[in-house]
């Protein structure tokens, strides 16, 4: 059946998703992204100082995505994930110990189980301890949100407070929900655990990006759009929904004039969508709700250092300022001497200047990576984004809307939508994919 025209506006997983889909459904779709590059909070840029392209902030994925890997096959893409190194990780310690978490220790809950257990960065008390909650978690129904406890709440019930388990549960919360214990909601991290640690085996597995966003996907999923029924018009920011008097959608006012069709895929941040409606709409209890919504920070930081200084594609760091670092494209010699940091949950301007967050992001690399310690930094970038994801707290779920919308032809996408899982590349997927399933619903 065909999808007749549709404008989908945003550029980023979510729209790339949408505009793929709908082609595939036999829809002509207009595709508007108000930056220069696609990509959104995915994206790459050309750095001259390096001269190369970096990512706002390096990605990992997880063999559970099944959507995003879908997606990637569908743009011939996904050969640019590396899953090599990705069945456990290698979490750093200061002076270098490295104790590696086994991700796929099997299939199911046993393989789960199995893997945490050969895991020696905490005592053997608080590896049983750990285990248990895992088990429990494991095997708990579904959280209602109206009673949805934080990941701390939820821990004390065990005992376990901040930093205890040798910051395990601080370490998973932060990486998985870009939050910590005590504000993040339990249910999607519920969901990510269940999704990525019950299935187990290839589910559980990590996998990186070879090569920047730009050469990974987006060029593919440009090419993939281009090439069929999708005109992609970066640079064109929308402006406002037009809304007929029968709350039917009739088009679009862009900054290069107004487009109309009657289905319209927004697949940009929750302000965004309240921007962009007629008045009445917004003070509707239906969107009115967005404004509710909290947002957490990610900090990158790209160095490229005069040797190499990391020895696996990427590691972990409990306990410190920085949380993951990841090795930038292939391996020279040694090692990776092109490196990027990531803080999750990370400090606002007003918390930390970007010289304050250079210096902690080195003394971690210094103090974990022994081959940091007296190499030259050659070149350096600090990437902050302070929207980086919704901040997902108790009953955040009440407030995540559905793809389909109180006006006609209009349906939401975006990581942030109500898919139940983190706010990640897979959920914007999920989402997106969700919404063109709505616009084909008589
Ligand atoms: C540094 C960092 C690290 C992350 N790490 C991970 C990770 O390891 N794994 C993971 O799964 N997820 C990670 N995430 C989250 C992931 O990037 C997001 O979940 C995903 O990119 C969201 O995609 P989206 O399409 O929903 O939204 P966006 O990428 O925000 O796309 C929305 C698009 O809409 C455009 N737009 C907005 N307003 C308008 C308008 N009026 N007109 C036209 N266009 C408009 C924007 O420019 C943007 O391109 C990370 C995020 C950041 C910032």
């Amino acid at each position: 059946m065909s999808g007749g025209d549709v404008i989908v506006v945003g550029g980023g997983w979510a729209g790339l998703t949408a505009a793929t889909r709908l082609v595939e459904a036999g829809a002509t779709v207009t595709l508007l992204e108000r930056s220069g590059n696609l990509g959104g909070r995915a994206s790459s840029f050309r750095d001259a100082d390096f001269g190369e392209w970096l990512d706002n902030g390096p990605h990992v994925f997880i063999g559970a995505y099944t959507a995003a890997m879908a997606l990637l096959e569908t743009w011939g893409a996904v050969d640019g994930l590396n899953f090599s190194d990705g069945d456990s990780i290698p979490f750093i310690y200061r002076g270098g110990r490295e104790v590696r978490l086994k991700l796929t220790g099997g299939i199911g809950r046993i393989g789960a189980v199995a893997g945490l257990m050969s895991f020696r960065g905490m005592s053997v008390g608080d590896l049983l301890k750990t285990v248990r909650i895992v088990k429990n978690l494991l095997g708990m129904g579904d959280i209602t949100p109206q009673h949805e406890p934080t990941v701390a709440d939820f821990l004390s019930q065990y005992g376990v407070r901040q930093g205890d388990c040798g910051g395990f549960w601080d370490a998973v919360t932060v990486a998985v929900m870009n939050a910590p214990t005590g504000k993040a909601g339990l249910k999607p991290l519920l969901r990510a655990i269940k999704e990525g640690l019950l299935i187990g085996g290839r589910a559980a597995r990590i996998g990186t990006p070879v090569e920047p966003f730009k050469q990974f996907y987006i060029d593919p999923a440009s090419e993939y759009l281009t090439a069929r029924t999708a005109a992609i018009r970066t640079g064109v920011q929308a402006k406002g929904l037009v809304v007929n008097g029968r709350d039917q959608i009739v088009g679009v006012e862009t900054s290069g004039g107004r487009i109309t069709s009657d289905k319209v895929i927004l697949t940009v941040p929750p302000a965004g969508v309240l921007r962009l409606l007629p008045e009445r709409h917004r003070q509707g209890e239906f969107f009115k709700r967005f404004e509710n919504f909290e947002f957490s920070p990610i900090t990158a930081v790209h160095i490229s250092f005069d040797r190499p200084v990391l020895k696996r594609r990427f590691g972990f760091f409990p306990d410190s300022f920085t949380h993951w670092v990841f090795g930038r494209g292939e391996a020279d010699g040694r090692g990776w001497s092109r490196v990027s940091t990531v803080t999750s949950h990370a400090p606002t301007r007003v918390e930390a200047s970007n010289d304050d967050l250079v210096r902690w992001t080195l003394t971690d690399l210094k103090e974990r990576l022994p081959a940091a310690e007296g190499a030259v930094v050659e070149h350096l970038r600090v990437v902050r984004t302070p929207t980086a994801t919704v901040l997902l707290k108790p009953g955040s779920e009440l407030i995540r809307p559905p793809a389909s919308t109180p006006v006609k032809g209009l349906f939401l996408a975006g990581d942030w939508c109500g898919t139940g899982l983190p706010a990640t590349i897979e959920s914007a997927v999920r989402s997106a994919e969700e919404a063109v399933i709505r616009i084909f619903d008589k």
